[in-house]
């Protein structure tokens, strides 16, 4: 595949049923047959060329995965309906009662919650470990292990994965590494690094409108088809799929990805190095501070920097709250969850995204509760958005009155 991801995305060209730019949208939930044995050899599995049911693909949903497959340089994708909707196929795909997964410990609370909790009822087991930590990672290992799953850039923490490394030790015992790169796009192609399976959410920085929820899984074709496999695929029979106007949307704000990643890139660059700077506890795998910058640095697309991802600790729960509530008076952005927004979204994970996570297991990977997460928007002037934060935290006193900063 070429070095910029974002040029086998903008290759691909669209001709619609009449001569459109954009193909046209499939607006049927079933498919005609001109002969009943077709329509056999289609429930049989030969499905090539020929569509049956929506829930199995439709034109949209199709072109709409040839879009992500290109993204993340894999042989195809199948879209779902949330990132969700991906995951758990997925992981039910993958594992059968009583087999075993190993998971990073700082992964997105629904993911969290799904092994951890609703796993038992088929007693899989998950160990959550510190996934930079990779002679744990090894050590995990049993002969029950299906997979072992990671995010690039982890929910809330921002951890960074060495996917090199894990790939390593996941094809030494014939294990799929899975990797959720909601946080990545672009700038962290798994594939490349010798991931199997890419998910995202498209609901955040690849949809980019915060106006859906939907999903991806990007594979092999042997992979993906055996989750559309009408007698035993999970992605089939779990029924999580996408609409097909939701999936045309996408499609097109997707063509836009790239400017807005390099943007977002850049506004948390700059706001995470002038925090820093301040003395707040700024955690950003583009500050040299970062435990995983190097990895980081070593693995991404460097053209589309550190991600819009960022959090700062400010001592508190009320602290975080009197700030956000104050930010969002000042319409820096909206104390709402999810990310990948042109306006700058901010949460505390520990009491919102990351709660299905129990308190002392917080404590122990570093979520302290005045913890915000901030998903950096698309500002124009990021050093007004930067001095008008920084207006709030003195405000509340989060920052000692220092200098004036404008100049
Ligand atoms: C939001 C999110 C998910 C879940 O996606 P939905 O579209 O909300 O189902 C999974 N992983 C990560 C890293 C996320 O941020």
């Amino acid at each position: 595949m070429s070095k910029k991801p974002a040029n086998d995305l903008q290759d691909l060209q669209y001709f619609g049923e009449y001569g459109g730019v954009n193909p046209s949208i499939s607006d049927s939930s079933t498919y005609t047959f001109l002969s009943a044995k077709t329509m056999f050899n289609t429930f049989e599995g030969n499905t090539e060329g020929c569509y049956l049911y929506s829930r199995h693909s439709s034109p949209s949903n199709l072109y709409l995965g040839e879009a992500l497959a290109a993204l993340e340089g894999t042989e195809t994708a199948n879209v779902t309906a949330s990132g969700m909707g991906a995951i758990t196929a997925v992981i039910l795909q993958l594992c059968d009662a009583g087999d075993h997964i190993i998971s990073s410990r700082t992964i997105y609370g629904g993911t969290y919650a799904f092994m951890k909790n609703f796993l038992k009822r088929f007693n899989i087991e998950t160990t959550f470990l510190d996934i930079t930590d990779l002679d744990a990672v090894a050590e995990a290992i049993t002969p029950k292990t299906k997979m072992i799953y990671c995010e690039s850039v982890s929910n809330p923490l921002l951890e960074v994965a060495d996917i090199a490394a894990l790939s390593g030790i996941a094809k030494k015992n014939n294990l799929p590494l899975v990797v959720d790169n909601t946080f990545s796009p672009l700038s962290i192609t798994p594939v490349k690094l010798g991931a199997d399976i890419i998910i995202h959410s498209l609901t955040k920085f690849i949809n980019g409108t915060s106006d859906c929820v939907a999903g991806v899984v990007c594979g092999t074709k042997e992979f993906c088809l055996s989750l559309k496999d009408v007698n035993s695929g999970a992605g089939m029979l779990l029924g999580s799929t996408l609409d097909s106007l939701r999936g045309a949307s996408i499609l097109k704000n997707m063509r836009t990805l790239h400017i807005r990643m390099k943007k977002h890139s850049e506004n948390a660059m700059f706001l995470a190095r002038n925090f820093e700077k301040d003395g707040l506890r700024v955690v950003y795998p583009g500050l040299s501070s970062h435990p995983g910058h190097l990895i980081m640095e070593d693995q991404m697309n460097p053209e589309y920097g550190f991600g819009g991802l960022m959090t700062i600790d400010v001592g508190s729960l009320e602290n975080a709250n009197a700030l956000m509530e104050l930010m969002q008076d000042k319409k820096l952005g909206y104390l709402a969850v999810s990310l990948g927004f042109y306006k700058t979204l901010f949460s505390a994970p520990g009491t919102s995204t990351s709660s299905e996570i129990p308190l002392e297991e917080q404590k122990e990977m570093g979520l302290g509760d005045g913890l915000i997460r901030f998903s950096i928007g698309l500002d124009e002037d990021i050093r007004r958005t930067y001095e008008a934060i920084k207006q709030c935290m003195i405000e509340l006193n989060i920052l000692e009155t220092q200098r004036p900063t404008f100049s």
